[in-house]
């Protein structure tokens, strides 16, 4: 054999001895058993479904623009959850503010000099399109309960967080058990349309109240089962942070004139290279950061072949790229994305527009800026006079909250009782919450809510039937309390 072959061989063996040796390199210990510490406190499935399916027969479909949302709904709900939790709304035990568009209720611990853990939902609902209202099985603002499961708009986003997190605190209430650590519910009442209203301002309340929260927790990520090739256990994803947020504006301008002789260049082809330039040059992926954390805790539950080239993203990156790259959900974990969302141009057939623009929404991945973005898209289209703007209230993507320390201990220990044996996992959310509005109140922001998702049920958020199981709403409510309760 020539040296040559022997060094080859070699190195071979050394590349394959690598690959095993980072395959099952840091193995998760074993989690310990978690005992339930909210024994004592019954959770009646049955009537927390009712009053869920109640909470449903509000319409309460939020706006962007103030002056087309339709209060009525709101206030109802506000009067009928009075009713249906008196001690939440006994001032003499839960302080409250009504702000703009959001509540706020304050429930005092025990030890006053411990920072509060801080809970939020929303109770507003994207619309139910009417050109989808036949093929819902049950009507989206009936409020039904039928074949074990609660139905309707907004019984997974994100009325079931809200119910459960108002049944916790009544629980606690009426068993006459004071949490260690202050708990403030933070409802907001236009998360739909950005928080801005409702959020950002119970935000600032919390501010100008010196508030330093222990923990945030909003909705964001859930119990996934099915949703990752080749793992075969549930996987509870924390969401640890979110992306950004822009709509960009491109205008390209031109001289007008009759349609019947046309200039070399119009507004309209203008606008449309321009749209397709971004879509053929996609921003770079990245499956370090958050995406990297996910991807080698979820490597331990995957078959052998998978699971190496898991584990070895510095020789498979390409690989586990172009894999992520080809489903929308997992491409939006990777990179920034553009949709094009309006398109406007000319107002009749036989004259030319002199102006083409298109509103573009970009998700800003947490390795990007709104900066940067706008400079990749500037440099595209610059040689196409099509000028690029940033609508306002563009956001950067918040800073990542750590996937370790007391916080997330208590996050993942809550999450244990109501389901033992899935995999916990750091995530990236790929649309915006709330949460992002709450990040100057604490270093330790997280999205998460125990619903249990198969992938055939995403498409029910925001889309038809949405709905929850009556034993899932349960787990819901023994979530909240196992958190109030061990934080
Ligand atoms: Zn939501």
């Amino acid at each position: 054999m020539s040296n040559a072959i022997k060094v080859g061989l070699a190195c071979c063996a050394s590349l394959a001895a690598v690959l095993v040796v980072n395959a099952f390199r840091g193995a998760p210990a074993a989690s310990p058993e978690v005992v339930m510490v909210s024994k004592g406190i019954d959770v009646d499935a049955g009537s927390v479904a009712e009053r869920l399916a109640e909470s449903l027969r509000f319409a309460t479909v939020s706006h962007r623009d103030e002056a087309e949302v339709e209060r009525a709904p709101f206030v109802a709900m506000r009067a009928w959850a009075e009713q249906s939790y008196p001690l939440l709304h006994d001032p003499a035990l839960v302080e409250r503010h009504d702000v703009g568009e959001g509540q706020l209720f304050i429930l005092r611990g025990s030890e006053p000099l411990e920072d509060p853990v801080l809970l939020l939902a929303h109770v507003d609902v994207v619309p139910a399109e009417a050109a989808s209202r036949d093929a819902w099985t049950y009507d989206p603002f009936g409020g039904v309960i039928a074949d074990g499961y609660v139905w309707g708009r907004g019984s997974l986003d994100d009325k079931a967080s809200a119910i459960s997190i108002y049944e916790a605190m009544e629980a606690l209430l009426r068993a006459g058990i004071q949490p260690r650590r202050t708990l403030i519910a933070a409802i907001g009442e236009d998360e739909e349309v950005r928080g801005l209203r409702g959020a950002a301002r119970l935000a600032d309340l919390l501010l100008t109240l010196d508030v330093r929260a222990f923990m945030v927790l909003d909705e964001g990520m859930a119990l996934l089962d099915g949703a990752f090739e080749g793992v075969q256990s549930e996987v509870g994803l924390i969401g640890v942070t979110e992306r950004g947020y822009a709509t960009l504006e491109l205008l390209a301008e031109a001289e007008g004139g009759h349609s019947s002789m046309p200039p070399e260049r119009s507004a309209v082809f203008s606008l449309s290279r321009a749209l397709a330039r971004l879509e053929e040059h996609p921003m770079d992926a990245h499956i370090d950061g958050v995406v990297g954390e996910l991807l080698d805790r979820l490597r331990f539950e995957q078959p052998p072949l998978q699971r190496l080239v898991t584990s070895n993203p510095w020789l498979f990156g390409g690989l586990i790229t172009r894999q992520m790259e080809s489903a929308p959900g997992s491409n939006a974990m990777l990179r920034t994305t553009f949709a094009p969302t309006i398109v406007r141009a000319g107002e009749v057939e036989n004259s030319l527009p002199t102006q083409a623009r298109a509103w573009v929404n970009a998700r800003i991945h947490p390795s990007d800026t709104v900066s940067g973005v706008l400079a990749h898209v500037r440099a595209l289209v610059a040689d196409l006079g099509v000028t690029v703007s940033s609508l306002e209230g563009a956001s950067e993507p918040p800073l990542a909250s750590p996937a370790s320390g007391r916080a997330w201990e208590l996050l993942c220990r809550s999450m244990s009782v109501v389901a033992p044996d899935c995999v916990q996992a750091p995530s990236l959310v790929v649309g915006a919450t709330d949460a992002r509005h709450y990040a100057r109140l604490s270093d330790h922001v997280y999205r998460f809510v125990p619903m249990r998702l198969k992938p055939e049920d995403l498409p029910r958020i925001h889309g038809v039937d949405e709905r929850i199981s009556v034993e899932n709403l349960a787990e819901l409510v023994r979530f909240y309390l196992e958190l109030a309760l061990s934080a």
